[in-house]
């Protein structure tokens, strides 16, 4: 399979850097979508290590075609944790990297804001859940050349999305004190239901280093596009001893995509599905393994959408009785 940064980089090139920086010091045993593993070594470490290496071999000036210009990069918060921008921010380094060679125009909790400046590249984390939103979002796309929906709020709806398995209303009365001075919409939705978007990268929060590829990829002019192949793909290719086999744990690996790096089962625990559905899930086979495993159907409603209850997807499990 060919690797997506070739049409940037010379296989020459990168080979170089893979030996140069492979800290297994032996070349990479697999190589993915810019998921390239190391033999012998710790796979997500290596896997962030390249996402840094192939963004700082990148020019300081770029003015990718699309953008004609320096791209000027606006994060923006709807209804959220903060955990996307908080897992932007932890990239430390990789994002002085990116700082040098985007222009931030707003971001909050980086410290630079104008709201209503226009953006090359727009990352947008959370979900619309009030009227105001619905108005904010179509302003922002309006804005935007390039929209990224960042994490599970965006892309799915995210936790807050769970109140529209219920009686939102009777909630907001059982809640507030005053509940006449809350506006929400009775559905919590993804932006997708309400502007175009470019680029939709899940988990919960969102995996910053598949930020930066796909950022790496805007600025050398590609169009980005994450895998969404399973995530027990990538356990097998790292060599994990699987945790449902081994340990009869309610793994979410086969119906998740990948693109975490395999986190939760490399650590021996089961993964609870935070990077969303992969492509072509078979949800009913895995939602039948798990009762093999002794889940209730309700332990199994919960598996599937606690995070992402708003991806049809995962829709026919809210259909799944108490028992
Ligand atoms: S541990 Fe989970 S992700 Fe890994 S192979 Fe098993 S089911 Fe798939
Ligand atoms: S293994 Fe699963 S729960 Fe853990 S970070 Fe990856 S997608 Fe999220």
């Amino acid at each position: 399979m060919p690797h997506r940064f070739a049409a940037a980089f010379p296989i020459a090139v990168h080979r170089r850097l893979i030996s140069a920086h492979c800290p297994a010091a032996t070349p990479p045993r697999v190589r993915t979508l810019g998921n390239d593993v190391c033999a012998g070594s710790n796979a997500a470490v290596t896997r962030r290590f390249y996402a840094r290496i192939e963004f700082q071999e990148l020019p300081l000036s770029l003015s990718p075609p699309q953008f004609a210009r320096r791209p000027r990069l606006a994060v923006h918060k709807f209804s959220s944790c903060d955990g996307c921008q908080l897992a932007l921010l932890n990239l430390g380094e990789g994002l002085l990297d990116l700082a040098e060679r985007v222009d931030i125009i707003h971001f909050a909790e980086f410290g630079t804001v104008d709201d209503d400046a226009e953006a090359d590249i727009a990352l947008v984390e959370g979900s619309v859940s009030t009227p105001h939103e619905v108005e904010r979002i179509r302003e922002v796309r309006a804005r935007s050349k390039y929209l990224i929906a960042l994490g599970a709020c965006a892309t799915s709806g995210g936790i807050q999305a769970l109140r529209n398995l219920a009686d939102a209303p009777a909630w907001t009365r059982a809640v507030y004190a005053t509940p006449q001075f809350i506006s929400t919409l009775d559905r919590v939705t993804p932006l997708s239901l309400h502007v175009r978007v470019d680029l939709e990268l899940w988990g919960c929060p969102v995996n910053a280093y598949q930020l930066l590829a796909a950022m790496h990829d805007l600025l050398v002019g590609v169009s980005p596009a994450p895998s969404r192949d399973k995530l027990c793909m990538e356990c097998k290719r790292q060599g994990h001893v699987c945790v449902v086999v081994a340990h009869g744990q309610p793994c979410m690996g086969p119906v998740t995509a990948t693109g975490c790096g395999v986190l939760c089962p490399a650590q021996g625990r089961d993964c609870y599905g935070c990077s969303g559905p992969a492509e072509s899930p078979n949800v009913a086979a895995l939602a039948a393994r798990m009762r093999g495993l002794g889940l209730t159907r309700r332990d199994i409603a919960q598996r599937f959408l606690a995070i992402h209850s708003a991806a049809p997807e995962f829709a026919p499990l809210k259909e799944t009785g108490d028992e």
